[in-house]
């Protein structure tokens, strides 16, 4: 059985957990909450939820990888950008989501097969550029931020002066699949987001140490910055059979950047220009 674990992040925040590398949020309001991300889809995670926070929530998903959307199925209706719609069906089949876990989670085959939710089939509610979610003391406002997909959002909860950042700018930024932007194109979104400097203090991820310093926008904006000029380190990278480059040189088993900054870009060849 999969065990889901909450952990109160800020005054309205609370992270999530449940199987494998990547955490989920819940915003609580006063008047209503959101839960941001829903994971890779194995256990009952709305039970969950629903046991934790009894008040009315609506269900904001940052993108459609495998890893973010694929427990959608307990809802009717989710919100998630209609761009990474077909993104979603592609991504969505439980063999994928077993290949993705078993690497933190060795015995993942032991999971009954009916602890995976299967493909959604209810209704993608939109989320676009500019929205905000109203949930009674504080606010949800949405960000379009293509780059590591085409629909990736990002989030602010101002009231608490912080950035989801999902996936969208992270420790090893991934824009090598076909869903991605070119690194050119990236640039714009991390200067459309420095826009929104002012508004945030901490910024929350969804893997890894979950959390990153301010300086992440910056440090992922001079990483694109060289690679773009042809100056990054151009170090070759392997994951999931896609054969790729990482920007900068990390320690192999921290993943930190050796010279100790933080923000990292992993890119093809055919995602530069
Ligand atoms: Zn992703």
């Amino acid at each position: 059985m999969v065990k889901f674990t909450k952990e109160q992040i800020t005054e309205h925040i609370w992270r999530l957990r449940g199987l494998g590398d990547v955490c989920m949020y819940y915003v609580r309001g006063s008047a209503k909450g959101a839960l941001i991300d829903t994971a890779y889809g194995v256990g009952d995670l709305k039970g969950f939820v629903e046991n934790e926070f009894h008040q009315p929530y609506d269900v904001i998903i940052t993108h459609g990888h495998a890893d973010h959307a694929n427990g959608i199925s307990q809802w009717p209706a989710v919100y998630m950008n209609h761009r990474d719609i077909d993104l979603y069906y592609t991504r969505s089949d439980i063999a994928l989501r077993k290949q993705m876990l078993r690497r933190t989670v060795p015995d993942i085959d032991a999971y009954p097969e009916e602890d995976f939710h299967s493909t959604f089939h209810g209704t993608f509610l939109p989320l676009d550029d500019t929205m905000t979610f109203d949930l009674g003391d504080c606010t949800i406002r949405t960000i379009l931020a293509p780059g590591h997909t085409q629909g990736m959002m990002v989030l602010l909860v101002p009231e608490d002066r912080t950035a989801l950042f999902g996936d969208a700018c992270g420790v090893s930024t991934f824009l090598f699949r076909d869903e991605a932007s070119t690194v050119a194109e990236y640039c714009n979104t991390l200067k459309k987001l420095k826009q929104y400097e002012d508004t945030y203090d901490r910024i929350l991820r969804q893997h890894g140490t979950c959390e990153s310093p301010k300086s992440l926008l910056d440090e992922n904006l001079e990483v694109a910055e060289e690679i773009l000029a042809g100056k990054d380190h151009h170090i070759p990278f392997e994951y999931m059979g896609y054969h790729v480059w990482m920007a900068e040189p990390v320690d192999p088993v921290t993943f930190q950047r050796v010279d100790g900054k933080s923000g990292n870009i992993i890119y093809a060849d055919n995602k530069i220009r």
